[in-house]
């Protein structure tokens, strides 16, 4: 398997401890997959739950991979601030509960955030300390495979997304740190690294 491309780090400070680190990236570059490698080995790596409007794949279980939410639900969290960030993507809403990251910041654990490029962008605005990492393709044909290759998603579903996925990737120079996701187990190693 060939390795995992890293194009450019920032300083890292450790006076900032612990860490807030955002993980974005083009829906099904494998940012699910490189995470739940990683905590296979590392179970103590503390992955925030999101709650969404999207309806739960086979296989997701609620708490699990999100809170599945209907949209009068979702007002509320946002309503009572309860959400530290949240966005639409391809036609549903996703936040992050905002006081599960606190808590677990002020407990001294890593925290991983896994959402979207708005997401991404408002987590810096409100913690600027947070850092932010890409996961790029190793190409945008290589992208269409791997998200069509999923079979999650309808042809119109995937249609949005690659939409999307366009405008993530032009974003890509506001993050941090890029990984190139070529071998899951390489990128899964560097960003444990990031995460330490
Ligand atoms: P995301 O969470 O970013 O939407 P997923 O983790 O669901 O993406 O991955 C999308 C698809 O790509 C899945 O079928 C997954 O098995 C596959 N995949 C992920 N990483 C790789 C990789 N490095 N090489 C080949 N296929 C991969
Ligand atoms: P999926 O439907 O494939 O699980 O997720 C679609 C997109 O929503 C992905 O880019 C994922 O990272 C993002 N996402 C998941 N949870 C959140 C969240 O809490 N906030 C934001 N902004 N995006 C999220």
């Amino acid at each position: 398997m060939s390795t995992a491309v890293s194009r450019g780090t920032s300083p890292v400070s450790p006076a900032r401890q612990p860490r807030l680190t955002v993980l974005s990236g083009p829906s099904g570059v494998g940012k699910s997959t490189v995470v739940a490698h990683m905590r296979k080995a590392h179970p103590e790596v503390w992955l925030s739950v999101s709650a969404t409007t999207r309806k739960p794949r086979p296989g997701e279980q609620e708490g699990v991979q999100y809170f599945f939410v209907d949209d009068e639900e979702f007002d509320k969290l946002v309503a009572n601030g309860e959400l530290l960030e949240w966005a639409e993507f391809a036609g549903n809403r996703y936040g992050t509960p905002r006081q599960a990251v606190l808590d677990h910041l002020a407990a001294g654990v890593p925290v991983l955030l896994e959402i979207d490029l708005q997401g991404a962008r408002q987590v810096r605005e409100s913690m600027p300390e947070a850092q932010l990492v890409f996961l790029a393709p190793p190409s945008w044909e290589e992208l269409v495979r791997r998200l069509t290759g999923r079979g999650t998603e309808s042809a119109e579903v995937i249609e949005r997304r690659l939409g999307a996925a366009k405008v993530e990737l032009a974003a890509e120079s506001e993050f941090d740190t890029t990984l190139v996701n070529t071998s899951v187990e390489d990128v899964a190693r560097e960003l444990l690294a990031l995460l330490r």
